[in-house]
């Protein structure tokens, strides 16, 4: 049986926790050697460890901070020699009214959010456009395709990303590196922790209240937002670019 990312070198920011451990675990099953990066070499780890045949190897790195993206981009490409699929996975939160929310909290997330993407990627574009290919996944979400009540800061960064999805599709689509955002709608993971802690509600409780607000009633698990990622960053997508695809359960159609 042939796997669909046999011989790929991924890298996967935010790959300690949530959608990135997930994302992860999913291109090693599929036969790609993959680098985890995130703050906390402690969820890393326990990624790596969960992955099939050591395919998984961690390595920290704060995507807020240019120096700590060079001396990780510097090890991977050490490591393989180069990357095929680079996923901007990691992200943060934060909720409130609008009113109440200081402008710091809009930089903070734009570091991570927009800016993140932007040196990760910047790092390992020359290295793609020399070899003519390559596949980049931003992690977005629908809060980056309509408004979101409560999460203004959120919601801004993430129609960043999208933004910045399409110009780099663009830019990049001659060379041969493609670009797309997959845009997910509530999925569970510890984001929604924090999501609860930041609106007063338990943590239960807010993922319910999340699920009656989409159509199909449910909030999704990472692992279906893991199977469009490999699809996004195998061979089998090498047409596409400058795509935003909600998985949203019904929250976005079109
Ligand atoms: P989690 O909070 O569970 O995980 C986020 C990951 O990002 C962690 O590994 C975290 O590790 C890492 N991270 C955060 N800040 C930084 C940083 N400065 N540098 C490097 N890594 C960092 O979130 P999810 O798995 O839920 O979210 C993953 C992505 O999906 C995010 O971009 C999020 O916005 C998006 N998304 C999530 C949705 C949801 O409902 N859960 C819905 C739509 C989109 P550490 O803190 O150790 O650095």
């Amino acid at each position: 049986m042939t796997l669909r990312l046999e011989g790929k070198r991924a890298l996967v920011t935010g790959g300690g926790r949530g959608i990135g451990r997930a994302i992860a675990l999913a291109y090693a099953r599929e036969g790609a050697r993959c680098v985890v990066t995130s703050r906390r070499l402690e969820d890393l780890e326990e990624t790596a460890a969960e992955a099939p045949n050591g395919l998984v190897s961690a390595i920290r790195c704060d995507v807020s901070d240019s120096s700590s993206v060079r001396d990780m981009s510097d090890f991977v490409n050490n490591l393989f020699g180069g990357v095929d699929i680079v996923v901007n996975n990691a992200g943060i939160h934060a909720a409130g009214r609008f009113l109440d929310i200081e402008p710091e909290t809009y930089s903070e997330l734009y570091e991570v959010n927009v800016v993140g993407v932007v040196r990760v990627s910047q790092a390992f574009l020359p290295g793609m456009l020399e070899r003519g290919r390559g596949s980049i996944v931003n992690i977005a979400s629908t809060a980056g395709l309509f408004e979101s009540p409560g999460q203004a800061p959120y919601n801004a960064s993430k129609h960043g990303v999208v933004g910045l999805t399409r110009c780099m599709a663009l830019e990049l689509a001659a060379a041969g590196v493609t670009c797309n955002a997959i845009c997910p709608g509530f999925v569970d993971t510890p984001m929604l922790d924090g999501f609860a802690d930041l609106v007063g509600a338990e943590s239960e409780e807010l993922r319910s209240r999340l699920a009656q607000r989409t159509p199909m009633g449910r909030i999704l698990d990472p692992s279906e937002i893991a199977n469009l990622a490999v699809y996004l960053g195998s061979d089998e997508s090498s047409g596409m670019t400058g795509q935003t695809m909600a998985i949203s359960n019904g929250m976005r159609m079109s």
